[in-house]
């Protein structure tokens, strides 16, 4: 079933996070003998490394790990890694679901090790092509991947591909189009520019946000900067609780993607509706206390390091010789004012993916809805034109098809196994297809 050409493969997969490695392992597993080349941006495995801060932890439990779902007997599980590492009782002796991110990363890196020799790192997809010799309107069998090697400047190299599973993850978003710089970041970048900072040189920082990174990170910078002054500047009156309760957790169970799915768009509505405090600008209860305890100290001992800016939102930045003048307009008051900081983290998110730039050549051929969002299948297939007879799979920016966990970690190995199944699916009507008369399936909408 396979394809052995050299730089043609049945399978190309485009980032290499926990996704695309939970599909590596799902493709493991099944061994059909499906070529598959991951190529990732990165120079090695990283998740979410800049906020790998200490005590930071998971939102879902262990047992959501790349392949229990789908395979509880797999040896990719976390809890072989904890036995291989040998921790198992330790961790059970914890009474703990939920594991410090470090240590799931630290997790991710031990599975990432089996797979090095299907990943090529430090290469960027620039986007699809169609084959060189394409008819117009006639029959896509495979499509061209270009990949530009270590760094801006490097090589760019262009792959096959039978299919395709983008995998790239969720973006940075800064409000307003500011600029990031020396004094103005982003949460996701944020270890490496606290790091690159001499700590005496951050009297005054601020965090804008009331989403998790907020709070951990306002937290971080309290505990880290003793005589530092912490403010935090949100959009709401307080920080808002996670709701990680079991039945709203159902929304999350792999029976979920499929409700949400075959739901009608008005049921679809009413999950995001009543459900994203799941997930969306929320904190989970264990740092809210833990935060709040430092902001009730703090009043005790009468510093007042800890400020918090309720109901106010940046609306600009200036960077005024070493500082970062923050431009926030305050509800409570109605009035506008500036706050001079030495650094400001904007702890503001993310936009969900959007394949639009990989898809290059090939987005023509894919099927869109009535409001211009993309056709998924339920096996996260684009839905495309007969004429394109490759795969091209989503894993993120599946949310108006697939729902709240499409960005998550929740549904990584059921996700991946639906993949892997459809690409061995798909691939054996391709090699009967070769007989004249029969059809080649396309994604179900
Ligand atoms: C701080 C933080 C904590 C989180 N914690 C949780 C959690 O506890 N539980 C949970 O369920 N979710 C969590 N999430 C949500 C998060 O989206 C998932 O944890 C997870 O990262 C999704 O995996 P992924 O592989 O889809 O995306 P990513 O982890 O973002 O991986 C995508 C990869 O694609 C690479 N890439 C991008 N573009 C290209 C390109 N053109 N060419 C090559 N490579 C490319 C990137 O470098 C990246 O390595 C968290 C998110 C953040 C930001």
């Amino acid at each position: 079933m396979g394809t052995n050409d050299p730089g043609s493969y049945d399978v190309v997969g485009i980032g290499f996070g926990p996704a695309n490695l939970a599909l590596a392992i799902a493709l493991e597993e099944r061994q059909d003998a499906l070529t598959a080349r991951f190529f990732e941006r990165k120079a090695a495995l990283g998740w979410h490394r800049d906020m790998l801060v200490p005590s930071a932890k998971m939102q879902v439990s262990f047992l959501k790990d790349l392949v229990t779902f789908r395979n509880p007997a797999s040896r990719f599980s976390f809890v072989s890694y904890l036995h291989a590492k040998n921790r198992l009782a330790r961790f059970a002796n914890k009474h703990d679901f939920f594991p410090t991110r470090m240590e799931f990363h630290d997790y991710l890196e031990w599975a990432e090790t089996q797979f090095r020799d299907r990943v090529v790192y430090s290469a960027d997809v620039l986007g699809l092509r169609l084959p060189e010799r394409a008819e117009p309107g006639g029959p896509v069998d495979r499509l061209r991947v270009d990949v530009r090697r270590n760094g801006p400047d490097g090589p760019v190299s262009t792959e096959y591909a039978r299919n395709v599973v983008i995998s790239t993850g969720l973006v940075p978003r800064m409000p307003l189009a500011i600029e990031r710089d020396r004094s103005v970041w982003h949460s996701s970048e944020f270890l490496s520019r606290f790091n690159g900072r001499d700590r005496a040189s951050l009297r005054r920082v601020a965090v804008v946000g009331a989403g998790q990174s907020a709070a951990e990170l306002t937290r971080f910078l309290y505990d880290e900067l003793p005589d530092s002054t912490v403010y935090a500047l949100m959009p709401s009156y307080g920080y808002a609780i996670a709701d990680n309760t079991p039945f709203a957790n159902e929304v999350f169970d792999p029976a979920a993607v499929d409700d949400y799915h075959a739901g009608s768009r008005r049921a679809k509505e009413a999950t995001w509706r009543y459900h994203s405090n799941t997930n969306y600008s929320v904190v989970d209860d264990e740092v809210l206390a833990s935060l709040y305890a430092r902001a009730y100290d703090d009043e005790v001992s009468e510093r007042h390091r800890l400020r918090f800016l309720r109901l106010s939102r940046a609306t600009g930045v200036k960077q005024v010789a070493d500082t970062a003048v923050v431009t926030y307009h305050s509800l409570e008051t109605e009035r506008s004012a500036d706050l001079t900081v030495d650094a400001v983290v904007f702890a503001t998110g993310y936009e969900a993916m959007s394949p639009e730039r990989i898809l290059g050549e090939a987005e023509p051929y894919c099927l869109r809805h009535p409001d211009g969002s993309l056709l998924v299948g339920r096996d996260y297939r684009l839905v495309t034109s007969p004429e394109l007879r490759c795969g091209i799979y989503l894993q993120g920016g599946t949310e108006h098809t697939h729902g709240l966990a499409s960005s998550l970690l929740s549904n990584l190995a059921m996700r991946g196994g639906d993949i892997a199944e459809s690409l061995v699916e798909h691939s054996a009507h391709r090699s009967l297809s070769a007989s004249p008369g029969q059809a080649v399936p396309s994604g179900r909408p």
